[in-house]
């Protein structure tokens, strides 16, 4: 059996490997990016460019990043889950619900109060 699939740099989408085994994906170090990243099944990529090209109207398609969708590829592709399966708030519970994170790399904290009250210690008076 010659049979191999074709996996694909989730960061640059440009580098692609070739295994003899088909799983969702693998992880190694891109040489075109350089960056340890997520190879993804050629059948998850072209899932999403299908997704691209016809966004699905279930939930905000463009709201996600790259990676999010490319995730929620994966699990069409990979899984029998449907649009109406994938919740994407619970994609590893990797989406945020705004713009606090804006730009990767920029590891400001305390900028303008990400302080978060938790006051899960508050006493409780006994009556
Ligand atoms: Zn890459």
């Amino acid at each position: 059996m010659s049979q191999s699939t074709t996996y694909r740099c989730l960061n640059c989408l440009d580098h692609a490997v070739t295994r003899s085994f088909d799983t969702s994906h693998l992880s190694r170090t891109c040489p075109n990016c350089d960056s340890f990243e997520r190879f993804v099944n050629q059948a998850v990529i072209d899932r999403f460019e299908a997704l691209e090209a016809s966004p699905p109207i279930e939930f905000d398609w463009e709201r996600l990043e790259r990676r999010e969708k490319l995730l929620v590829a994966e699990r069409l592709a990979r899984t029998d889950a449907t649009l109406a399966d994938v919740n994407v708030t619970e994609l590893d519970g990797s989406v945020r619900p705004d713009d606090e994170a804006d730009d990767e790399g920029s590891a400001e904290a305390g900028a303008d109060g990400l302080t978060e009250a938790d006051e899960r210690d508050s006493t409780e008076a006994d009556p």
